[in-house]
């Protein structure tokens, strides 16, 4: 509660922007996931690796945009690209001649993709997976794991969400290879697809087991489902996904977030064979619409991520960064003895308040008030995370930086050990 009323005394002014948008927006919100208790905070610009609140604070973002944020805010050769594109007009109701060449760029990351069709999110991107594997196998029922998140219309969290597309879902137990393997078995001839994240991201940056993944590999092919990786958090684990780390080959591959560039983004694609199942020049094509699907904004933006900044050494390099800073905080917490520890892959971390492994969303439940008390101390430490304690390195991120976030979880450790 002190930490709570020091942040109101804080942040007047992003309490009054909140007060101004509750009056025609529900609850002041227009993405549920950034509200939280008393009012979030309202983020007035950014640049590079750090972000400045409307009360003039400055934070370190270790958000990154929930992912989609990986190059930084205002990147000089993203930012370019996308300049040169509204000299040419951004609305141009055609094909144009970026999306040919984002589409390449993709489908060479991600040879599992041999084509590959645009949409505006992650959450479109993957019900068109799913409409593509219904009408692929002619079947029904999809099966999805506790804790996962598709989409806003597709999520998985304690009990599902009253806005899920209505689907036959099955929902089986993340990381057990033993229970799933069952659910498969008893509905096989029924199944369309299993769709899963390498690493449940919404869920809490908890990774899957590389067996675990192989052994859906092996029970979808067996019962003539698909197996659709959900890789719109993980692609950035590395060139190519984690797929690529995992040498795994799935029959549909979803993409969103940083791969546009940091504008809106969706893609989903794989084997030729399935995805032609939307060729427009087939009789029975499935259709496939959305306005914005090819705005050059989004093309010219993307094109410039994957060849001028996010190369495959890059990628590389900032994948073994993240699993040092991660090996560094979790050394820390260890070595201070408390319950509390940081789960992912990557730059892609969580942070949680329990020592014992985490393999499933169960295994991460703590009292929630922890979570709470980490972030508003974070906040007003000037380090910038999801409330749920996400944090998504971004590229331009310095080690100074990295290093003055390790020594603020010491502090917070040190203040708030009664509680950990
Ligand atoms: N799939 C995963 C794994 C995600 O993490 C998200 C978003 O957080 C989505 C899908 C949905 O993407 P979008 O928010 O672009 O609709």
């Amino acid at each position: 509660a002190r930490a709570r009323a020091a942040y109101v005394a804080r942040n007047p002014r992003s309490a009054e922007i909140h007060a101004e948008a509750a009056a025609v927006m529900p609850g002041g919100n227009t993405r549920s996931v950034l509200f939280y208790d008393p009012f979030p905070l309202a983020i007035a610009r950014g640049e590079g690796a750090f972000i400045w609140d409307a009360d003039g604070h400055r934070y370190l973002d270790l958000l990154g945009e929930f992912t989609a944020g990986l190059y930084g805010h205002s990147n000089p050769a993203v930012r370019a690209a996308i300049d040169s594109a509204l000299d040419g007009g951004i609305n141009l109701g055609g094909h144009n001649l970026l999306e040919p060449k984002l589409a390449r760029l993709v489908c060479d990351r991600f040879p599992a993709m041999d084509s590959v069709r645009f949409t505006n999110s992650g959450t479109e991107a993957n019900l068109m997976a799913i409409a593509l594997a219904k009408a692929a196998t002619g079947r029904g029922t999809i099966l999805v794991f506790h804790g996962a998140y598709h989409g806003g219309v597709l999520s998985f969290g304690g009990g599902g969400s009253p806005v899920n597309v209505p689907h036959h879902f099955i929902v089986a137990p993340y990381n057990d290879t033993e229970g799933t393997l069952a659910l498969i078995a008893r509905h096989g001839p029924d199944l369309a697809a299993v769709v899963v994240e390498p690493m449940l991201g919404a869920g809490g940056c908890i990774p899957a087991r590389p067996d675990f993944l192989h052994a859906l590999r092996d029970a979808t092919a067996d019962a003539g489902a698909l197996l659709i990786f959900d890789e719109v958090m993980t692609s950035r684990t590395s060139a190519g996904g984690r797929q690529a780390l995992l040498g795994l080959t799935p029959d549909l591959t979803t993409l969103g977030k940083y791969i546009g560039g940091g504008m809106s983004f969706g893609a989903f694609g794989g084997r030729a064979a399935l995805m032609a199942m939307f060729d427009p020049r087939r009789p029975d094509a499935l259709p496939h619409a959305g306005t914005f699907n090819n705005n050059v904004l989004t093309m010219a933006a993307g094109i410039a991520g994957l060849t001028e900044v996010f190369t495959p050494e890059i990628a590389e390099r900032h994948r073994e960064r993240g699993e040092a800073v991660r090996g560094q905080l979790n050394a820390l917490c260890r070595q201070q003895g408390v319950a509390m520890q940081f789960t992912g892959l990557g730059s892609l971390m969580n942070a949680h308040f329990t020592a014992a492994p985490i393999e499933d969303p169960a295994g991460a439940a703590c009292d929630n008030r922890l979570r709470d008390l980490f972030f508003f101390d974070m906040a007003e430490a000037g380090f910038y995370l999801a409330r749920r304690g996400l944090a998504a390195l971004m590229l331009p991120l310095t080690d100074a930086e990295l290093d003055g976030f390790r020594n603020a979880v010491a502090r917070f450790i040190e203040a708030r050990r009664p509680f950990l």
